[in-house]
Parts: structure tokens; C-alpha cells; sequence
């Protein structure tokens, strides 16, 4: 096994990372910035490195800095986290080039995926259901685009191939406004992702977000742990997940995470990752994947008894995965809260010092965060600060679990969206189970309008 791993991240996936390093008996180096160089995970790790202010651009995505900060500390490996370098091909490759390890895929699948257009087009080929919509990029002659609309259907949804974060997406209800779009999208992608390739889908009314785990060894194997539903989101990004997804058949599951397992082997996927699906009707339709690992893969971890961190470690050190599909099975429930340091109405991020905190506890809780006492939230990076995430034996044992979770924990100081994760909990239907990806919205929404 490896003997040290140099971690390129911050908050509580560094210290997620490192908790699976010191599992394994691994020696963890952890880069941080300025800003962070007090954290009590800096302070833990075997050694740390400063790699530059507190502002991203110089340090958690400062390539030059961290590659560095591997040769002094002789690590053999960087495990990238989520967000930041993770998804960056061009990071992967240099870390390759230097002598080290990469935690992930290789730089090519990460290529191949991070562009839409392209990994649709190779999921088709692997045989992964995809939303319906153009062969490929959009072309540039007006009458072809109306063409291809009107054999989609109305409403469709203009995507740039670049895209991400939720971002470089208009959805088009009606022909005359469909060039104008289109030309939109395509220099608000040009201006934000250096891409103007735009590609066009159906625009599903009222789909779940319902996503595959996916884990894939160096020598040719694949499996799928199970299903996450992400559906509860507000601007296109996820604030609580669960797994099982609630009221989809097994049956279901099975066959679309066949698919994602085989598409892995396919493309020659190698370490964790995860294929996005939009849900309606019985049917999943591919949007994307992600080539690291989730915020909200602790409710896997929950419902399968497997470490997808160590796991992502052993697969990228050689090691063969430890089991089969049949070998995999699901027991329970599990949901995940983030917990932002934010405005719980607002929705504004409220950074700053943490003047009292008590985590909660009890059977079935788990609580991934960085924070404590006296610790500073800066004001830099992204607010989330906590993740509670609750297991059960049913959906509603963990639900009343959270429950008791959410009215433990004590954050103070700093305001947080505590107050909408517990009327969330206690949401008609939410505790049903199986709302879309608008549901969210549109209750803030209608809350807004009886405040008015
Ligand atoms: P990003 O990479 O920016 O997250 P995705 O392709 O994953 O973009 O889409 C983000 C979200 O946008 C989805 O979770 C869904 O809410 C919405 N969306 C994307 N494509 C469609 C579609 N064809 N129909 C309806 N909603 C969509």
C-alpha cells in the first residue's frame, strides 16, 4: 500500500480523506491556504504545506504549488477530493507526468466525460440510456436547428457542452423563441466556459435526480453500489440525498446499475464515480457523470457497509476489487443533510466565528465536519460546514432520527440552514417520499408568496 498521500483539498472531505488514509495506515499530507492554516484537520494530518493565499486561484487550484508540495513531502499519491482540481484532466495528467498517483480516472476519462456532448455520445455507444435530443452538437444553420426541435418536441433545454454547476442551461417552450436561445446560450458559453458547443434535449417536466455509485478496478472490474436520490435541490444544487431512492423498483435499479457498471468496464473507467440520471416515469435518462467522489456518498457507505474512499485508495494503488456484484447488498436507509453556514431564508452565506457547537449523536448518526468551538468559517470557499447524515432500518426510522439530529446539534455564531433542514423533515411530502427536482423551489417559492 501506499505510504503517505498528499490531499489537495480542504474542509470536511480533507479530513474525510485523511480519516480513510490513517484507516489504512497510511501517513497523510495535507496543502492548505493562509486562511486555513489554523483548522484542527491541518493540525492532525502527518504534515502540512502552505500553498499560497487564502483566495483558490492561488492555492487549493495552484497546480504548480501542490506538485511541489508532494516532492518535498515524498508522497506517492493526491487524492483530489471533490470540487476544485478533482475534475481537471489536465491536473490529473500533470500529477501522472511528475511520478505520482492520481486518485481518480485517468486524465483521459476525465477528458472524455467532462465534455457533455462527448459523454453522452460514448454512453450511448455503451449502451446507457440518455435523454433524448441532438446527435451531438448543435450545427450552425438555423433551419436544421428548428428541424431538430420539432423531431425532439417542445419544451427542449439548450445545454453548452462545457458546462457545469447548473450553469450555460435555457430551456426553449416555443419555435420563434428557439435561434434566439440558442445564439444566447452559446456566448454566455463561450464568455463562462471558453466553449461555445451547445447541444439540444428534451426538457423533462418533472423528473427525480436519481444517480448510480459506480467503483471500477484497474484490471477490468466494475460494480454499482445502489442508487442515490439528490431530487431536493435549490439552484440545480443538492441539499439533501438519500439512498435507496424512494418508491423505484429494485428491479429498476438493478438494470440501469448493470449498464453503469458495464459502461465503466467499457470505457476502461478505473477508481469511484458517478453516473447523474434524471428519473420519470419509470424511465432514467443519462445527463452526466461525475469522475470523483460525492458530497453525499456517506448515504452509500450507510446503506452497504462499504468505504468508497479506502476503496478509491486501493483501486488506484493496483489492488483488485474486493468484491463482486453479488457480494454487494443494501441494507436500510440513510439521509444526508448539508448544513450551510447560511441564512436559512436568505439563503445568504453567513461566514465567521463559531462562539458554541454541539454535534449531535446517538444510534445511526454520523456527522462528517470539520468544524468546532471556536473555530473561523471563512468567508472564501464554500459554506457548506457540516454533513448529518442519519441511518435507519426504514425510511421513517431514519427520518425520526434526523430529526433528533437536527434538534441536538448547536452551531452558533454564525447562522445556518439548520431551521429549513428540520421543517424539511417534517415536510408532508418529503416524509412520502419521490418529489422532483422542483419541489424544493417551488415550496420556497409559494412560502415567499404567503410572506408577501
Ligand atoms: P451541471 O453539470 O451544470 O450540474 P447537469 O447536466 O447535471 O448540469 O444538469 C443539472 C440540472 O439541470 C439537473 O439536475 C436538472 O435539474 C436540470 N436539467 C438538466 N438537463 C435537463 C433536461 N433535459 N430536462 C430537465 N431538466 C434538466
Amino acid at each position: 500500500m501506499f505510504d503517505k498521500i498528499l490531499i489537495a483539498n480542504r474542509g470536511e472531505i480533507a479530513l474525510r480523506v485523511q480519516r480513510a488514509c490513517r484507516e489504512l495506515g497510511i501517513k497523510t499530507v495535507v496543502v492548505h491556504s493562509e486562511a486555513d492554516k489554523d483548522a484542527k484537520y491541518v493540525k492532525l494530518a502527518d504534515e502540512s504545506v502552505c500553498i499560497g493565499p487564502a483566495a483558490s486561484a492561488q492555492s487549493y487550484l495552484n497546480v504548480p504549488a501542490i506538485i511541489s508540495a508532494a516532492e518535498v513531502t515524498d508522497a506517492q499519491a493526491i487524492h483530489p477530493g471533490y470540487g476544485f482540481l478533482s475534475e481537471n484532466a489536465d491536473f490529473a495528467e500533470r500529477v501522472e507526468s511528475s511520478g505520482f498517483v492520481f486518485i481518480g480516472p485517468r486524465a483521459e476519462t476525465i477528458r472524455l466525460m467532462g465534455d457533455k456532448v462527448s459523454a453522452k455520445d460514448a454512453m450511448k455507444a455503451a449502451g446507457v440510456p440518455c435523454v433524448p435530443g441532438s446527435e451531438g452538437a448543435l450545427p450552425d444553420d438555423p433551419k436544421e436547428i428548428v428541424k431538430i426541435a420539432r423531431a425532439i418536441g417542445y419544451p427542449v433545454i439548450i445545454k453548452a457542452a462545457g458546462g457545469g454547476g447548473g450553469r450555460g442551461m435555457r430551456v426553449v417552450h416555443t419555435e420563434a423563441a428557439l435561434i434566439n436561445a440558442v445564439q444566447m446560450t452559446r456566448s454566455e458559453a463561450q464568455n463562462a466556459f471558453g466553449n461555445p458547443v451547445v447541444y439540444m434535449e428534451k426538457y423533462l417536466e418533472n423528473p427525480r435526480h436519481v444517480e448510480i455509485q459506480v467503483l471500477a478496478d484497474q484490471h477490468g472490474n466494475a460494480v454499482y453500489l445502489g442508487e442515490r436520490d439528490c431530487s431536493m435541490q435549490r439552484r440545480h444544487q443538492k441539499v439533501i440525498e438519500e439512498a435507496p431512492a424512494p418508491h423505484i423498483p429494485p428491479r429498476l435499479i438493478a438494470r440501469i446499475g448493470d449498464r453503469c457498471a458495464e459502461a465503466c468496464k467499457k470505457i476502461g473507467y478505473r477508481g469511484a464515480g458517478t453516473f447523474e440520471f434524471l428519473y420519470e416515469n419509470g424511465e432514467f435518462y443519462f445527463i452526466e457523470m461525475n469522475t470523483r467522489v460525492q458530497v453525499e456518498h456517506p448515504v452509500t457507505e450507510a446503506i452497504t457497509g462499504i468505504d468508497i474512499v479506502q476503496e478509491q485508495i486501493r483501486v488506484a494503488y493496483g489492488e483488485k476489487l474486493r468484491f463482486r456484484q453479488r457480494d454487494i447488498t443494501f441494507r436500510g436507509h440513510a439521509i444526508e443533510c448539508r448544513i450551510n453556514a447560511e441564512d436559512p431564508f436568505t439563503f445568504v452565506p453567513c461566514p465567521g466565528k463559531i462562539t458554541f457547537y454541539h454535534p449531535p449523536g446517538g444510534p445511526g448518526i454520523r456527522v462528517d465536519s470539520h468544524i468546532y468551538h471556536g473555530y473561523t468559517v471563512p468567508p472564501h470557499y464554500d459554506s457548506m460546514v457540516a454533513k448529518v447524515i442519519a441511518y435507519g432500518d426504514t425510511r421513517e426510522q431514519a427520518i425520526r432520527r434526523m430529526r433528533i439530529a437536527l434538534s441536538e446539534m448547536g452551531i452558533e455564531g454564525i447562522k445556518t440552514n439548520i431551521p429549513l433542514h428540520q421543517e424539511l423533515m417534517q415536510d408532508a411530502r418529503f416524509v412520502e417520499g419521490g418529489t422532483s427536482i422542483h419541489y424544493l423551489e417551488q415550496k420556497l417559492a409559494d412560502k415567499g408568496e404567503v410572506k408577501k
